[in-house]
């Protein structure tokens, strides 16, 4: 039950001893304000019924920085491909609660998050990106700072925060925990003065003021499934910094380690319990005797023990996603799509414009100097391939054309044009 929280600037969420290879205890550090109470207020002001009504699968662009030390690709912590592939399916598979994976569970109260994390497809450039940016961290200045993954990964390698999750892997080192997460609250109305995370002496970093700065890091060892000798190889840390990310806290409230029954995490269908759990043990007990939810990501037992995710969990969770400013822009992101083909547009229509781009009501489309008709088809289609509108039209001469956008659903739309000589395909973002 709700009772109380005390906030805290950073919490630090170690109780036993630090990352070594051979670790004994989870860790992870969360970054929030100090004002929590406004946070829940916020958050109960938001609209539960939208979130726990809707079924509509979010789907999250992640750009995985992976910051190292000169190793070969796949060496090291210079992580592979097949590493970083197998912490976004780890993610998929525990999100969704899919069948068949350790991410299944069967408990009444747990659920599908429907939440997927897709590797971003296009950079903050335009161009097309397999979401994964290696940075050889000897080859840089060393960092005018040091004590958090987060703010030393930001220092050598960021993307817009606004448009993707970013993910830090890190060489482990005796300080770091097993991960880092920043909470989703730096700009909710009413919060934007909190400083939420800071670095002193420092602003910014690649443009971003540094209350900016957002993402998750995971110790290197722990990103991903491995094979190396730890109860924390299965790509639960990453399910967890995630969880933190979007909104929840630790199972057993966040004050301290070994709290009091007095202090809840905000969900009702998540056992009180008074302290964290490590490791997995069988008949660990809540506050009111009944059985403690040791299987829950956001407690601190070992990887193969978690497996849920509550409903309130999950309620909380798609009540950010969809309010929380810059978790929702992450919806629209241009980085879960290829980028545009534009090959053919400069070459055929070199004055041919769509704007505004994104848009709310309406999109124009204007072009000038068409010496010849062209016959032109124009069509709207949803991200399921659903045609919305369809319309013929010439193109000749200087004209634009309006485009009413339809007003409900759909925040992303397909614009195709089809002329003689080119076909056209622009995204449409709909705020
Ligand atoms: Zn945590």
């Amino acid at each position: 039950m709700k009772t109380y929280f005390l906030p805290l600037l950073i919490l630090t969420c170690l109780i036993q001893v630090g990352y070594t290879q051979n670790d004994t205890g989870r860790q992870c550090h969360i970054f929030y304000s100090q004002n929590t109470d406004s946070f829940e207020k916020w958050m109960g002001t938001q609209s539960r019924i939208k979130s726990s009504n809707s079924e509509e699968v979010y789907t999250i662009p992640v750009v995985v920085h992976i910051i190292h030390q000169g190793e070969a690709i796949g060496e090291g912590l210079n992580l592979s491909e097949e590493r970083i592939l197998s912490q976004i399916r780890v993610l998929n598979e525990d999100f969704r609660r899919k069948e068949g994976t350790r991410g299944f569970n069967n408990h009444p109260d747990g659920g599908d998050a429907r939440i997927v994390f897709q590797l971003a497809q296009t950079d903050p450039f335009g161009k097309a990106t397999n979401g994964i940016v290696r940075v050889n961290m000897n080859e840089r200045e060393d960092p005018p700072f040091s004590g958090s993954m987060i703010a030393l990964g930001a220092y050598y390698s960021f993307w817009d925060p606004s448009q993707y999750l970013n993910i830090w892997t890190f060489p482990g080192v005796q300080d770091f925990g097993l991960g880092e997460a920043r909470f989703p609250i730096s700009d909710l109305p009413g919060l934007e003065d909190e400083p939420g995370f800071s670095i002193p002496g420092i602003d910014s970093l690649h443009g971003v003021p540094v209350s900016e700065i957002d993402g998750v890091a995971v110790n290197a060892h722990h990103f991903g499934e491995s094979n190396m000798d730890s109860k924390y190889n299965l790509g639960r840390t990453g399910t967890h910094e995630i969880g933190h990310f979007l909104g929840l806290f630790h199972i057993w409230g966040d004050e301290g380690f070994d709290g009091s029954c007095d202090i809840d995490d905000y969900c009702e269908d998540t056992p009180n319990t008074p302290a964290r759990t490590s490791g997995c043990p069988q008949h660990s007990l809540a506050c009111d005797g009944s059985p403690a939810m040791i299987e829950n990501y956001m407690d601190y037992t070992d990887d193969e023990c978690m497996n849920i995710f509550t409903n309130d969990q999950i309620d909380r969770m798609r009540t950010v996603l969809e309010n929380s400013p810059r978790r929702n822009s992450l919806l629209r992101s241009p980085g879960l799509f290829p980028p545009d083909v534009v090959d053919t547009e400069e070459k055929y229509f070199p004055a041919l414009r769509i704007y505004p781009n994104p848009a709310s009501g309406q999109v124009y489309i204007d072009w000038q100097g068409m010496e010849s008709y062209q016959a032109a088809h124009l069509y709207l289609f949803d991200l399921s391939g659903k045609m919305l509108l369809s319309r013929a039209f010439d193109i000749f001469g200087s004209e634009k054309i309006m485009l009413d956008l339809p007003s409900v659903g759909h925040q992303i739309l397909l614009l195709r044009l089809v002329t003689e000589n080119a076909i056209i395909e622009k995204k449409i973002v709909k705020l």
